[in-house]
């Protein structure tokens, strides 16, 4: 399925792919979900774009998963672009670590193109996170997300680093004073959120 709603909000699933193994992660099979998000191949960007159409019931669009929508950068541009055109708000969910998975900082591309970037801290530490998220970047990966978070707030109008309730609430604090230090927005998730 390459797009689906959820309380009024139209969400595209591009890939399936990403660079984190978290243990909350709902593609996990103990994990359940109302939509089968397990894509056969990624979809091409016109089939993204011909399945979103005109989106006329929906005022947001939100880049989310199965999957972390960055490790398509052109391609969710190319949707972007899409998406303004037809004027719609447009969401980004990632992990943050999309500088890492491009070798380069990539926020400055997004400018005009995305409207609130909502990016999952879920630690307070570099150690806390690997545990918890397990990503191929390893323990540098905490640092690149919070570097990330303060780039984007150069060129995106609504930046949040969240965290999942999975997380004891000092942690949860912690996080909040990193988001706060940073500059952003804070949200705790639910988990399936
Ligand atoms: S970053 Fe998101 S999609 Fe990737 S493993 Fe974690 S919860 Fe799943």
């Amino acid at each position: 399925m390459i797009t689906y709603e959820i309380d009024g909000t139209l969400y595209i699933n591009m890939t399936n792919r990403c660079t984190n193994t978290c243990s909350f992660c709902i593609r996990t099979e103990s994990k359940t979900f109302e939509y089968d998000l397990w894509l056969d191949r990624e979809p091409e960007v016109e089939e993204i774009i011909d399945e979103i159409g005109t989106a006329d019931k929906y005022e947001e669009v939100v880049f989310c998963g199965f999957g972390e929508p960055m490790i398509r950068l052109p391609d969710l541009i190319e949707v972007a672009r899409h998406l303004k055109k037809i004027n719609k708000k447009v969401r980004v969910n990632t992990n943050g670590q999309a500088d890492l998975i491009w070798g380069r900082k990539v926020a400055r591309e997004l400018e005009g193109l995305v409207d609130h970037i909502s990016i999952s801290l879920n630690a307070s530490n570099p150690r806390s996170y690997q545990e918890l998220c397990s990503s191929e970047f390893g323990e540098k990966a905490h640092q690149a997300i919070i570097d990330f978070a303060i780039e984007c707030l150069k060129y995106i109008p609504q930046v949040t680093l969240s965290v999942v309730d999975v997380i004891p609430g000092e942690e949860i604090e912690k996080c909040r004073e990193i988001a706060e230090k940073a500059g952003t927005s804070f949200r705790v998730r639910h988990m399936q959120d």
